[in-house]
């Protein structure tokens, strides 16, 4: 058992001497039969919500109607979830309410995906009612059940197939794809905050190709903001490997390029998808940059961030890859600019009125201006009394 998994064992132990069951559930189970890096572990039991508050004395109620409850032990935290069967569901996205319920077997079914419906016990013991553990080995997403009626009940599932498709590498059973293709309008009922974060794993997964390929194939992309109308392009962002990136707003700046989409509209697309100002600003800024001819103007306009955002992109969309030397070497350049921005300039707009003794006007910015791009572009030195002198002659001409 991974060591992620030994330090929740207390908590496992405690809610079992309660008298109730716990298991490990979810992504974790399905990371680690995956031998791949377990990220959060998430907890099932049919302990009521108001039981694991009273039995743990650190928790944070963070959907208790939904049986959800944070447990903080040991420095770290845990959800941990109340059995529970999801009643009808209404608008293809949410269940009219939730029954707490004593049946694990019955809390597996009705998750999402076979691989995400697997438990462990405080042994180590996989419990898998779903076959997830063979499409594992299969390496093929496929939901528990029938995918047309598990996809009514939560058209966001389809895109989460996607998701999943993409971070494992996995592909869709043949089923699955065929109901997403069938179902594939059901996603409009979704909000655009939930398909904008399962959007984005996706982009970021290793297999985000097929998973975009998925998307065209199927229909699903006519249900993102933005891509309806664009199945071509929708397929071939497929080649840009996104995962290469850490920035969310470099990854929306590829997307953009890849997409074709003008710098005049990039503004609009991000702000259909509801992503935050200022990561929709970043985006448009390193987008509006990546085929950039750079000189000391451009570099210094840019700043170092966006120049080296948009350089990377650049080199990730040529080459596959970025060159980390030639990076450097942009960076290099970039830091042996006189003046990284109006603040470093050896003169103020207030050095400017002593110097020429003239009323404040329009004239002190446009000085600055000029002083700015001949110390920028090397033809003056950064010193004040430099500068003074320059713009004596200047001004005398
Ligand atoms: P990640 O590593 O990305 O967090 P995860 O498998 O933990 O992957 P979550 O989105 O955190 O995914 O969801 C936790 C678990 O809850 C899933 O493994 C799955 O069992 C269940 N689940 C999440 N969303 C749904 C859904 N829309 N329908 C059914 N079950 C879901
Ligand atoms: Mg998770």
């Amino acid at each position: 058992m991974e060591d992620l998994f030994v330090k929740a064992l207390p908590l496992l132990h405690k809610l079992k001497k309660h008298g109730w069951q716990a298991y490990f559930v979810g992504g974790a189970v399905r990371d680690t039969h995956m031998n791949r890096p377990v990220g959060d572990v998430d907890i099932a039991t049919d302990a009521p919500p108001e039981e694991i508050e009273s039995i743990f004395p650190k928790t944070i109620d963070v959907g208790k109607e939904h049986g959800t409850i944070i447990v903080l032990l040991s420095g770290e935290s845990y959800e941990v979830t109340t059995f529970r069967s999801e009643l009808e569901y209404e608008d293809y996205r949410r269940p009219s309410g939730v029954q707490f319920i004593k049946s694990l077997k019955e809390d597996l079914k009705r998750r999402d995906l076979t691989i995400n419906a697997m438990a462990m016990d405080e042994s180590g013991r996989l419990i898998d009612y779903f076959g997830g553990l063979s499409d594992i080995k299969e390496k093929v997403i496929q939901t528990v059940g029938d995918p047309a009626e598990r996809f009514h009940e939560d058209a966001l599932r389809m895109l989460r197939a996607l998701r999943f498709m993409s971070q494992l590498e996995f592909t869709l059973s043949e089923k699955t794809k065929a109901a997403i293709c069938e179902n594939s309008h059901l996603l409009a009922h979704i909000s655009t905050e939930r398909k904008t974060a399962e959007f984005e794993k996706l982009l970021k997964g290793k297999a985000a190709g097929p998973a975009l390929a998925a998307a065209a194939d199927t229909g699903l992309y006519k249900e993102l903001p933005g891509l309806d109308g664009k199945q071509d392009g929708v397929r071939s962002a497929g080649v840009f490997p996104f995962y290469k990136l850490e920035k969310r707003a470099d990854i929306w700046a590829a997307f953009l390029s890849m997409m074709s989409i003008d710098d005049a509209r990039s503004h609009a697309f991000l702000k259909a998808w509801k992503l935050p100002g200022k990561v929709i600003k970043q985006a448009v800024e390193v987008g509006s940059r990546i085929n950039q001819k750079w000189d000391r103007l451009s570099m210094y306009e840019a700043g170092e961030e966006t120049l080296l955002s948009a350089c990377a992109i650049h080199m990730l969309k040529k080459a596959g890859q970025i060159d980390e030397r030639r990076l450097a070497e942009i960076r290099q350049a970039y830091s042996e600019l006189p003046i990284k921005s109006l603040k470093d300039l050896a003169v103020t707009g207030g050095d400017l009125l002593q110097m020429r003794n003239k009323p404040p006007g329009k004239w002190v910015s446009e000085d600055l201006k000029r002083i700015e791009h001949a110390v920028l572009m090397g033809e003056l030195a950064n010193q004040k009394k430099a500068i003074e002198e320059w713009l004596n002659e200047c001004n005398q001409t």
